[in-house]
């Protein structure tokens, strides 16, 4: 029996979507020089230049870190699993005299009274606790929907987006209604109507090094719902320099992770992502979508974590990652061990105070894909004048292009493009173009480097021209 690799969302388009991939080999290593080998285009997402492991790739062997076993000279056993767990774009809280609860507020939580787990003072703490939830949008929405309903006595909700209509598919505290609304009003409507017992505080900002320290510490657990790197780094370390509990989510396509970090106790998020992805590398739900419901499931297990928490029942999900596959429901437990040389919860910790998340994260230095630029309008005119002469590439997606698309162009998708470069004339006119001008630009870098020189990006991309030149496209 050969061993089973175990391949995430993210990196199934390098095997072709298979999920699971059999292999032979006696160790960690040889199991994966062989998937290597057999699936080339793995190979910068997994190792360094140097050949060693990036350090936002983590590798179980069953359920257990190889960096806790012998890392890749770690035996392996037929019938054993190998897990590729990459980075994918939340004790009981120390309470005071807990209030009491009204006749009306008894009758509203009858059914948490008459479990013996919450009870009375389970309910009079719930009452009492502090939670901060980073982000409005698709984990904060379930999450604070069930805590609110749940009778956390003050939500405070971090945010500065407005409602748009992409967001209602899974932010389900928004309705068409608030559509151009702050999302923080509009969270704070629906979360009174559900319980107007609940105090809501609202925080219209971005989080960052400079007031992250002073808004999570007015509170007792702080519940991740971000959708970015640069945020979730500065999260955990706030956390940890506040010691306070961070419960952990996040969502890709049809999967999504969940933990508690708690630094007292156990692992923090750098324990077990030392590092973040390059910029780019990983897609953001915007760019990769994601299943409306997904975030309702992993948003109500933070929920679930939370209220645990501060009732103190049950066993947290401190020193756990919970990986959850929506497609084939199903639910993977891994051990977290705490890292000794973590920088920020370690033995001899090198951070004591916020950094520069966005640098850290690589933002802002990225490779600069800069290039010539064309307008809507423009491309428009040049298309009516130059007609087959002009050729225009659509860098997206088959099932984008289903969407719609723009009538003469020709589909090659930006991961198919340098395969299939001898199908395009090299002195041709060309320009590129994607949703927002993103991978076109990237295209246009591709294309400049194989040697064609008369290359432009459609600014803004289909979204642009939907805009403004054919109104009536459908927008997504
Ligand atoms: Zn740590």
């Amino acid at each position: 029996m050969p061993i089973t690799v175990s391949i995430p969302t993210p990196l199934r388009s390098f095997t072709a979507g298979q999920d699971t991939i059999e292999l032979d080999g006696d160790t960690v290593g040889q199991v994966l020089d062989e998937l290597l080998t057999t699936h080339a285009g793995l190979k910068r997402h997994l190792l360094q230049d140097d050949g060693r492991l990036r350090s936002f790739v983590n590798l179980y062997l069953n359920e257990t870190d190889i960096r806790q076993l012998s890392s890749t000279a770690t035996p392996v056993r037929p019938g054993d699993v190998l897990t590729i767990v990459p980075s994918i774009a939340g004790g009981s809280p120390t309470l005071g005299t807990e209030p009491s609860l009204s006749h009306a507020e008894v009758l509203r939580y009858s059914r948490h009274l008459l479990l013996p787990e919450v009870g009375l003072a389970g309910q009079r703490k719930l009452k009492a606790a502090r939670v901060l939830t980073i982000g409005a949008g698709g984990l904060g929405s379930p999450l604070s929907l069930y805590l609110a309903a749940a009778g956390v006595g003050t939500i405070g909700i971090v945010d500065f987006d407005v409602v748009d209509l992409t967001n209602l598919q899974r932010q389900i505290v928004h309705g068409t209604a608030d559509l151009g609304r702050l999302k923080l009003e509009s969270a704070e409507a629906r979360l009174n109507d559900v319980n107007p017992n609940v105090r809501i505080e609202k925080h219209e900002t971005r989080l960052t090094a400079e007031n992250a320290l002073e808004i999570l510490g007015e509170y007792d657990i702080v519940v991740d719902g971000t959708d970015n790197f640069a945020t979730r780094y500065l999260v955990n370390d706030a956390c940890v320099l506040l010691g306070k509990p961070n419960v952990y989510g996040s969502i890709f396509r049809f999967e999504g992770q969940a933990s508690v970090f708690y630094a007292k106790e156990g692992p923090c998020y750098r324990c077990l992502y030392a590092e973040p992805p390059p910029p780019g590398l990983v897609p953001s739900c915007a760019e990769g979508g994601v299943l409306g419901v997904l975030p309702g499931i992993i948003g109500s297990i933070q929920a679930l974590e939370t209220i645990k928490w501060i009732i103190g029942a049950g066993d947290s999900l401190v020193g756990r990652l919970l990986l959850f596959d929506a497609l084939k429901l199903r639910f993977r437990e891994l051990q977290l061990r705490k890292d000794p040389g973590c920088p920020i919860c370690g033995e001899q910790p090198t951070i004591h105070e916020l950094i520069d998340y966005e640098a850290f994260c690589g933002i802002g230095a990225e490779p600069a894909y800069a290039g010539p630029e064309i307008s809507a309008e423009e491309l428009r005119r040049e298309m009516d004048q130059k007609g087959p002469d002009l050729v225009l590439i659509d860098v997206r997606e088959p099932h984008e292009w289903d969407i719609a698309h723009i009538e003469g162009a020709r589909l090659i998708p930006l991961g198919q493009l340098p395969e299939r470069l001898g199908e395009l004339d090299g002195h041709a006119e060309i320009v590129t173009h994607c949703h927002h001008g993103v991978r076109s630009m990237k295209a246009l870098a591709l294309l400049k480097g194989a040697g064609f020189g008369r290359v432009r990006s459609l600014a803004g991309g289909i979204d642009a021209w939907a805009d403004r030149i054919e109104v009536g496209m459908p927008r997504y």
